[in-house]
Order: C-alpha cells, then sequence, then structure tokens
C-alpha cells in the first residue's frame, strides 16, 4: 500500500512539474494565424508592390460618396459577397473602415438621434461581443451609451440593438430580440462567411451590415472592415465620423485586402490556375471541421467541460450540408467550478471568463483560430485536465 502511495504521489508530483514547465496557451484574444499557412502557400500570388510615388493623396474616388474607398477594394468585396451569396450589395452603400471596430463606432454616431435629451441605449442578447461595452462607453459619450443585455432592455424609448450572426461568443445564429418598433438594427456580420457556418438561400439584407477582413480572410492586421449601409444618410454620416476620426483609411492596406480577395474569389472561380492550392473556403471549411473535431473529442476525453451544439443547415454556397464550426468555443466548466477562467489559467491556458459577455463566468470563450501546433497544444492539454 505505501508503494503505491508513493507512486501515486510521485506521478502527481511529475504532472505538477509537467504543468510548471507547460507553455502558456493564450487562446483569448480571437487572433486569425490560423489563415497564415493558406496564404503562405498561395506565394507570390498575392504579393503587392507599391512604389513609393503612389498613393500619395487622399483622395481615393471623387465621385463615391465614401471618396477614401478605394474602387479596386470596393469591386472586390462586391465580387465576394456575389460569389458566396452572403450580402445584397446591389444598390447599396459602401463604406471602408480601419477594421469593423472603427465602422461600428460610426454607425453609432450616424444613427443615433442628435435633438434627444438624453443618449440613446445601445443593447445586445447575452452572452455579447464583449467588446461593444468597451466602445461604446469609453468617450463618454452625450449621444449614446451601453444598455446591457437586449433581452432586459424593457424601457419604451428609442434604442440601438447590435445583432451578431453567427454570435461571439456562442457562434448562434441571431435575430433581434428586443420587441419594439422603435429601435435600429446593426447587423455585425463579421462571422458570416461558408468556414464557420451554412450560408442562407437568400443573401443577408439588412439596413446596416458590417463585415470584417480579419474574420473573413484572417488579415486582422491590415486592419480593414466594411459597412453595407441601405441609406445615404446614414452612409454620409458614418463617412463623416471617419473622416473627422482619421481623415479616411490607408490606401496601402486597401490594396493589398483587394488583391488577397480577388485571388480568393480566383481559387474557386478560376480553379485550373491555382492546381497546387485548394480553394480558399474548401481550405478553410475542412480545417475547422477538424479543428471542431478534435475540441469535442478532447472535451468528450476530459468530463469536465461542454460545449453548444448547433444544428444543421444546407449551405447555399457550398451545398454541404453541415452544424456550424464557430471561430470561438464558448466553453462550461460542468460541476462544481464556478470559476472557468482561472480553473483553466491554473492549467495555463488563456481565456476570456463569461462576466466580459454578459454571462456567467462559469462559461469561457476560446479562441479556435491560432496556429496548428497552439492548437494541438490545446486540445491535448485540456483532454488531459480531470479532477485530480
Ligand atoms: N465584431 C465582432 C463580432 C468581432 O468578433 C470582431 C473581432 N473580434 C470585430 C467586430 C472587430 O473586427 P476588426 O478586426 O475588423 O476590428
Amino acid at each position: 500500500k505505501n508503494a503505491s502511495n508513493r507512486d501515486a504521489h510521485v506521478a502527481k508530483r511529475a504532472i505538477l512539474e509537467t504543468q510548471a514547465l507547460a507553455e502558456v496557451i493564450d487562446l483569448d484574444h480571437g487572433d486569425p494565424t490560423m489563415y497564415e499557412q493558406y496564404w503562405q502557400q498561395m506565394g507570390d500570388k498575392t504579393t503587392v508592390v507599391i512604389p513609393g510615388w503612389k498613393f500619395i493623396s487622399y483622395f481615393s474616388d471623387v465621385n463615391n460618396l465614401c471618396w477614401f474607398l478605394e474602387p479596386e477594394f470596393a469591386n472586390a468585396i462586391i465580387r465576394l459577397h456575389k460569389l458566396v451569396g452572403n450580402a445584397v450589395t446591389e444598390d447599396r452603400y459602401i463604406v471602408v473602415g480601419t477594421g469593423s471596430t472603427h465602422l461600428f463606432q460610426a454607425v453609432l454616431y450616424a444613427v443615433s438621434p442628435t435633438n434627444a435629451s438624453e443618449p440613446i441605449n445601445v443593447v445586445s442578447a447575452a452572452p455579447f461581443y464583449s467588446s461593444y461595452p468597451l466602445i461604446t462607453d469609453f468617450l463618454k459619450s452625450g449621444l449614446y451609451k451601453w444598455g446591457g443585455d437586449a433581452r432586459e432592455f424593457k424601457k419604451n424609448k428609442p434604442y440601438i440593438e447590435l445583432v451578431t450572426s453567427p454570435n461571439n461568443p456562442d457562434g448562434l445564429s441571431r435575430e433581434p430580440v428586443v420587441n419594439q418598433n422603435h429601435g435600429i438594427l446593426i447587423h455585425d456580420l463579421a462571422y458570416y462567411w461558408p468556414q464557420y457556418t451554412s450560408i442562407s438561400s437568400s443573401p443577408a439584407d439588412h439596413d446596416i451590415m458590417l463585415f470584417t477582413v480579419s474574420k473573413s480572410t484572417g488579415h486582422a492586421g491590415t486592419r480593414l472592415g466594411w459597412a453595407i449601409v441601405k441609406n445615404q444618410e446614414i452612409a454620409k454620416k458614418m463617412t463623416e465620423y471617419i473622416v473627422l476620426s482619421t481623415i479616411g483609411v490607408s490606401k496601402e492596406s486597401q490594396l493589398r485586402a483587394a488583391k488577397i480577395l480577388q485571388v480568393l474569389a480566383d481559387t474557386h472561380e478560376h480553379r485550373n490556375n491555382f492546381k497546387e492550392n485548394e480553394a480558399f473556403f474548401d481550405h478553410s471549411y475542412n480545417l475547422m471541421a477538424r479543428r471542431w473535431k478534435q475540441l469535442r473529442d478532447a472535451v468528450e476525453k476530459s468530463k469536465l467541460f461542454s460545449l453548444p451544439e448547433f444544428i444543421h443547415g444546407k449551405c447555399a454556397f457550398s451545398g454541404r450540408t453541415f452544424a456550424s464550426q464557430p471561430a470561438f468555443a464558448w466553453l462550461k466548466c460542468e460541476g462544481e467550478t464556478e470559476d472557468c477562467e482561472s480553473f483553466l489559467r491554473h492549467h495555463k491556458i488563456l481565456t476570456r471568463s463569461g462576466k466580459h459577455f454578459g454571462e456567467s463566468p462559469q462559461y469561457v470563450r476560446i479562441s479556435i483560430l491560432p496556429r496548428d501546433e497552439i492548437f494541438d497544444q490545446f486540445t491535448d492539454r485540456l483532454s488531459g485536465i480531470n479532477f485530480s
């Protein structure tokens, strides 16, 4: 008995030592480095060379309402939406921003009433993207203020509702939840791409839709997003916000992004030129499918956690029928563990607590988009976590 106690003790010490030596795995941010390998395999096909004399002017297209939008980038955006079928672009205004983060602020400015006696409430159903409350309130605007969980919003007053679909953090498809008719809706469709979820047979056609290269192609560092807007006055005011805050958006970024979006579309529409490369959304779909399988296996093994289940849908873009495989895992610590973030931090896995998303700390959000080796280390470590 003593010997087996000693063995158990030695084994436990070995585990603790391994844990102490183990590297920290940071999955707190949704940094999309997973996409690096695909673009690396493209070699020079997406390389953009810009001579020093080019693109000196502030202006891109003086005939466009959004005069700092590069026509090449605008065309590439339209081509991509036509290819995927995820959003209507005909008779719509496109406004470019430094990431959709910039556009989110531009929209708040553009849609808030200017003559109201108090700031308009900005709400979103919990769990909501953790940056929304921070961005809404950090400058203490007199125009708008964070109003919290949209499901709890019962005031009979004007409001702005953010509808994120698929949602960050839990990956579910969403509809507006406030049941009043004087609301302004903003649809954040950052993840409405066929590697994450099935694309519906009718393209999204909301008043204000936000997209970003960060989560579509993975080029978060390019810092580019675009808004598709129905109403001319709103598009004008958003443009005004961007002019006042940054006098436009980097042309170098837009040209690089234009090239990447064109090549992406070419991988689907001109397969013959890409014998060595898979089409972008096939590659990224397969990668996400493998990662979700690997994650679900690890969760199954450990028995301490649970994940959301998603219903199957037929994707009008790929023809595949599949359940969503979101960019984040919304993981719940089952049993006694009340603070899932610190529990995982103890195992050197950094995640973001549910409390930042207006939810219980029994949940954490975990990025599914790191490089391969980090994701493998993560699932390995997760599957080994048990009650000991
Ligand atoms: N909206 C949602 C729902 C997001 O998850 C993110 C990125 N985490 C953004 C907007 C911001 O993206 P960008 O990099 O374009 O600023």
